[in-house]
């Protein structure tokens, strides 16, 4: 895609706004990129509307193509659509023992995912998970989940041979209660197609086990057919999230943007292998790279572009080849990290960076407290400022007091900048400076 976009924007450059027929032109690359990515094509076609309606007629930055605008747009509305930058995790929130309901076709991960589940809520989350398979149709099914709960050391339901599914389904609830477990994982049965006797299965079982989550997981390498899957569920019973299986194959992620979609419910986990540990928390922004089949990299250093005035990074970069860095030059760099999204975009991006995160992490810091600096910053006078060092116990107090925080989070920002400051140095030491520059460049 990048290619072909390449030369669609190429064109597109030197213009003051994206025009309809530029938007249009350049509209029709992403479809054919959407589609190669496998996103259904009801998907592709409502998001191309909504793209287009928001492209078109918007300026252009001076600091950037008109190429890298559009690309921005898209990328930023696959994101939104993805689920934008909130991480959605279990619900845990109900009376133990939560009930956690596994729905999907035969062979979309559903045994996999359960004991992926068991082993995270175990180990992450300090919860007493059980799982139970319910699971009557293939033959030893029950038996792997068995196999798996002894792999990641959470207990199963004992297997009472000839029982159906709803009865195992009441035991388990018994069973869970006796026992004291704080999540109960269901594991159903899945069929090679959706068929009305799967879906009478999947409608009674959560009537008598009242699951708080259902998640329906779903082979990210089926593409298309994904989408048919998730409407057939989606009217049938009250589906809480998305988990896509397989990420770690070559599907280019398509049909996570299909399953938000057809179902308006969030991924919540990707499954990333067959090992018991090959499970994520679903990333939109990663996958929003991938169908655009660009590398997150290439996002970032455009948001950066667009983030930082050329100017503005041509005086801090001569400031910090002299080595020196004052809280005017932190609060803008804060500024940026905002805008760039956040510390985490920025992780090994920038020499030197690396080394204030971590400092920043270990005072305690994230991205709210980004604009609590701002503030902290902001209250001070322009020679406290240039100078830090002015800053005594009454001046902090004065500084705390204005900017609503503590003296304690004004000893953060200080030290947070003496360390970047250090690191400046170092930078400057090793003449790293061209790296930056064509960063940002
Ligand atoms: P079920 O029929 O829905 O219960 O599917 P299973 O859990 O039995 O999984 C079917 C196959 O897919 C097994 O061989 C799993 O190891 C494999 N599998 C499940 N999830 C993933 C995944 O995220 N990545 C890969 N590579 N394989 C997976
Ligand atoms: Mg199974």
């Amino acid at each position: 895609l990048s290619d072909r976009l390449g030369n669609v924007f190429d064109r597109l450059k030197g213009r003051g706004s994206l025009n309809e027929g530029d938007v249009r032109e350049a509209m029709r690359e992403v479809r054919i990129a959407l589609l190669e990515a496998d996103v259904a094509l009801p998907v592709v076609r409502r998001f191309v509307d909504a793209v287009t309606e928001k492209a078109i007629g918007s300026e252009v930055l001076k600091s950037v193509t008109p190429g890298q605008q559009v690309v921005k747009i898209v990328n930023d509305e696959l994101v939104d659509m993805l689920g934008g930058e909130k991480v959605e995790g279990l619900n845990l929130n109900a009376k133990p023992p939560v009930v956690i309901m596994m729905v999907g076709l035969q062979g979309s991960g559903k045994t996999t995912t359960t004991a992926k589940l068991g082993k995270l809520l175990r180990e992450k989350h300090g919860k007493k998970a059980m799982m139970a398979s319910l699971d009557v149709n293939r033959p030893a099914a029950q038996e792997q989940l068995k196999i798996l709960g002894e792999q990641v050391d959470v207990a199963t339901l004992p297997i009472v041979p000839g029982q159906q599914p709803l009865d195992i389904a009441r035991r388990a609830m018994e069973s869970a209660k006796l026992q004291a477990a704080d999540v109960l994982l269901l594991d159903t049965a899945g069929r090679l197609h959706v068929d009305e006797a799967l879906m009478a299965e999947m409608k009674a079982i959560n009537s008598v086990s009242t699951p708080t989550e259902v998640l329906l997981v779903v082979d990210s390498l089926t593409g298309q057919d994904a989408v048919n899957v998730a409407q057939s569920f989606t009217g049938e019973v009250p589906l809480t999230g998305v988990v896509l299986t397989r990420m770690d194959g070559d599907a280019r992620g398509g049909a996570a943007l299909s399953m938000r979609y057809v179902t308006g419910k969030p991924i919540k986990f990707a499954g990333t292998g067959e090992k018991l540990d090959a499970i994520e928390a679903f990333d939109p922004n990663r996958v929003a790279g991938r169908i655009l089949g660009m590398g997150d990299v290439v996002s970032l250093v455009e948001k950066a572009a667009t983030a930082i005035k050329e100017e503005e990074a041509e005086a801090l970069a001569k400031k910090m080849a002299k080595g020196e860095f004052d809280l005017d030059d932190l609060r803008m760099q804060l500024k940026q990290m905002q805008n760039m999204g956040g510390l985490g975009a920025l992780a090994g991006m920038m020499p030197g960076m690396k080394k204030a995160k971590a400092a920043m992490q270990q005072s305690g810091m994230d991205d709210k407290v980004l604009i609590h600096m701002d503030a902290i910053i902001g209250s001070m006078t322009p020679k406290e400022r240039k100078m830090p060092k002015l800053l005594n116990a009454k001046r902090k107090k004065r500084v705390a007091a204005g900017s609503g925080t503590q003296v304690q989070e004004v000893n953060k920002v200080l030290k947070m900048h003496q360390e970047m400051a250090k690191a400046m140095k170092q930078i400057k030491k090793m003449g790293g400076l061209k790296g930056l520059g064509a960063l940002f460049g």
